[in-house]
């Protein structure tokens, strides 16, 4: 029944976004959703098919917007992303954008400085081997992936370094086997909210697979409740587990995705 039910709404997502191509808003997160995760984040790639398909809804006028927590710049360059026409990028969840090759970002705040300083003491004291800390510019995430005890890893690091980032006026917050530190107030919800305000798409839908895409998922969810065609389509998978209470449609990793966007496209010139 469930799934009978699950397939409906994505022949529906299918059939409505075709229909309203021109105009509809494709917003995707990165990591996790259009890139398979990887140890490090230095090595994540877009599965095939990924470049090819955003190119084919975004000259058959879709918008297409990748919202991610990672600075825009990195993400353009591990994705290839320049290759997709009118492609933006909102990263570090909003702070900067990127849109035709021009970059626009904010200066660095004396919070964000001190944090670089004074993480790597904090995770060096507790010990734990294989942790990393990724610098983002604006901001900081520590890595428990390679740790052979991931979870206990984030487990006793998540004490001193969410003490450390309050102390700052920073935020932490976790996600597939990171925490991530950055400036209080931004998140996908917001930027989805502001894209959605710019653009106004006749259809819609908004995909990714973590913690930090629950709140962009709010925002479908409200344009739903409002009438719009709104999907959420969540990239699932065991890791995390309640993100299936918050999404319309599920695809099983990035391969899938395309598909579904693959679906979407066809038949657009
Ligand atoms: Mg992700």
């Amino acid at each position: 029944m469930i799934d009978a039910m699950a397939a409906q709404q994505q022949t529906e997502l299918v059939a409505t976004m075709r229909r309203h191509l021109a105009g509809a808003l494709i917003a995707v997160d990165f990591d996790g959703t259009l890139a398979p995760i990887v140890a490090d984040p230095g090595d994540s790639r877009l599965v095939p098919g990924a470049i090819e398909v955003l190119s084919t809804l975004s000259r058959a006028g879709a918008h297409v917007v990748i919202i991610t927590g990672r600075d825009a710049a990195t993400v353009v360059r591990l994705g290839g992303l320049d290759a997709v026409p009118g492609l933006r990028v909102a990263g570090l969840y909003g702070l900067e954008t990127w849109h035709d090759g021009n970059l626009v970002r904010p200066d660095e705040p004396e919070s964000i400085r001190s944090l670089r300083a004074q993480l790597p003491a904090v995770v060096a004291e507790h010990g734990m081997p294989g942790v990393r800390v990724e610098d983002k510019g604006l901001s900081l995430v520590v890595h428990t992936r390679r740790s052979p005890d991931p979870q206990g890893a984030l487990a006793a690091l998540r004490p001193p370094v969410a003490r450390l980032a309050r102390g700052l006026g920073l935020e932490a917050k976790d996600g597939r086997n990171v925490i991530e530190l950055r400036l209080a107030g931004s998140d996908k919800g917001g930027v989805l909210r502001g894209v959605m305000r710019e653009l106004d798409p006749v259809a819609m839908l908004y995909a990714g697979d973590d913690l930090g895409d629950l709140p962009a998922f709010a925002v479908v969810a409200q344009a739903r409740a409002a009438g719009r065609d709104a999907w959420r389509v969540g990239v699932v998978s065991a890791e995390v587990p309640e993100l299936a209470d918050h999404i319309d449609v599920a695809v099983n990793g990035p391969a899938e995705l395309v598909r579904l966007l693959q679906q979407v496209a066809e038949g657009a010139p």
